[in-house]
């Protein structure tokens, strides 16, 4: 049996037209559009080229957007005045602060300054919360973006075996969260039973582990840890590492995933896989307000990202 693609793209795309959709029947209603403020501290060029990409897919689908560009230099507190005045502007409705930040500056309490209603990446410690408990919240962009791509594909994860490898706190964790959590909550989530592998989890186990999954989601950073040899026939495979690497015949560099893509590829009439390399990463944005409630959500496809909001 061929390996069966998820197109991550197309499903971007999709998402993307979706949401296009609603900021335009949102404006025709008399409306304005969503807004969502972008802030760089320093000027790492991946970290442009994502920023660059959200911008892009904000003007795609309508949604205003800006970016603040903050020297590497700044203080914590100058940062923290920067985001507590995007908190009272009325006219942002979400807050990404690009990571990492500097190492004079403490991460979690520039994640925890965004305000919880405006916090589109779901790092404030109130949205982790919200969502550790299966309450509807914003949730972290590529966790949703698996669960988006699986749930579009028509993957069942009700009583599947799934193993996650990785456990970061943005990445790892929460995709764990919203695979084996109960789906009657809030977060809608899997219903798997999940197995989280890191970096302690000794070579020979992770390999049974992964042999006994259903759905397989790797986001370690480690290329070629995933190979055809450690899938059982008709799993899913979600790569969502992001390694870049120099290629040995060219000598520039490129970008790969976890999985060992043309092992897998050449073994695929051996082992049915179906297998992303791309990520998508879709996000959900609940702002409640007394008046009004609005819901926004920001998906992306290799960090090209857009908001969507509108009132209930
Ligand atoms: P990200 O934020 O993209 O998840 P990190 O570098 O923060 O990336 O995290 C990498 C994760 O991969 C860590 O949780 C680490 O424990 C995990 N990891 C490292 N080596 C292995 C391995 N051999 N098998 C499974 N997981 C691993």
């Amino acid at each position: 049996l061929a390996a069966k693609l998820i197109d991550g793209r197309k499903i971007a795309n999709e998402i993307k037209d979706e949401v296009k959709f609603e900021v335009e029947k949102m404006v025709k209603e008399g409306r304005r559009s969503p807004s969502l403020c972008v802030v760089l501290v320093g000027d790492d060029p991946a970290s442009k080229t994502y920023i660059k990409n959200k911008i892009k897919a904000c003007q795609y689908t309508g949604i205003e957007s800006r970016s603040i560009q903050l020297p590497e230099t700044i203080k914590e507190a100058e940062l923290l005045d920067v985001i507590h005045g995007l908190n009272n502007d009325e006219s942002v409705d979400g807050i990404l602060v690009q990571l990492p930040v500097p190492d004079h500056i403490t991460e979690r309490r520039v994640c925890n300054a965004v305000d919880p209603s405006k916090d589109v990446d779901g790092f404030n410690v109130i949205n982790v919360g919200r969502f550790c408990s299966d309450q509807m919240t914003f949730i972290p962009a590529t966790p949703a973006g698996v669960m988006e791509m699986l749930r579009r594909t028509g993957i069942e994860t009700f009583g599947k075996n799934a193993v996650v490898c990785g456990r970061s706190k943005n990445v790892g964790m929460p995709i764990a969260m919203l695979l084996h959590a109960d789906g009657i909550y809030e977060t809608k989530a899997g219903d798997a039973t999940t197995t989280i592998c890191h970096r302690y989890t000794p070579d020979d186990q992770l390999r049974i582990f992964t042999k006994t999954a259903d759905i397989v989601v790797s986001a370690t950073g480690i290329p070629k840890l995933i190979t055809a040899d450690m899938i059982k026939e008709g799993a899913t495979i979600i790569d969502v590492g992001i390694n870049r690497i120099k290629d040995e015949e060219t000598g520039k560099t490129k970008i790969v995933g976890d999985v060992d893509f043309n092992e897998v590829a050449n073994k695929a009439d051996l082992i049915k896989v179906v297998f992303c390399l791309l990520m998508s990463v879709f996000k959900e944005l609940r702002r409640w307000d007394k008046i009004i409630k609005c819901h926004a959500k920001i998906c992306s496809h290799m960090h090209q990202m857009l908001l969507r909001r509108f009132y209930v």
